[in-house]
């Protein structure tokens, strides 16, 4: 399972989370109930770019597009 790094924005208080893929993200400090906000996307498993879950819903199908053009799909957060 990935491993998530959050930092509360209240308190400063940085822990890392062990959650699966299907589990929410945290949202709530443990410490202060304060907002958390992502440190990094996961440690050790690139979950933001390429090459993961390639078979999502926006995986070209045989358009005819070249692959390496693949980066200028919008990946809006
Ligand atoms: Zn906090």
């Amino acid at each position: 399972m990935p491993t998530y790094a959050y930092a509360c924005k209240n308190c400063g208080h940085a822990f890392d989370a062990v959650q699966s893929f299907s589990d929410a993200a945290l949202t709530e400090c443990p410490e202060c109930g304060g907002e958390l906000r992502k440190r990094y996307g996961t440690v050790g498993v690139t979950f933001n770019g390429s090459g993961f879950y390639r078979t999502d819903s926006r995986a070209p199908s045989g358009a005819g597009a070249s692959p390496a053009a693949s980066s200028s799909s919008s990946a809006s957060s």
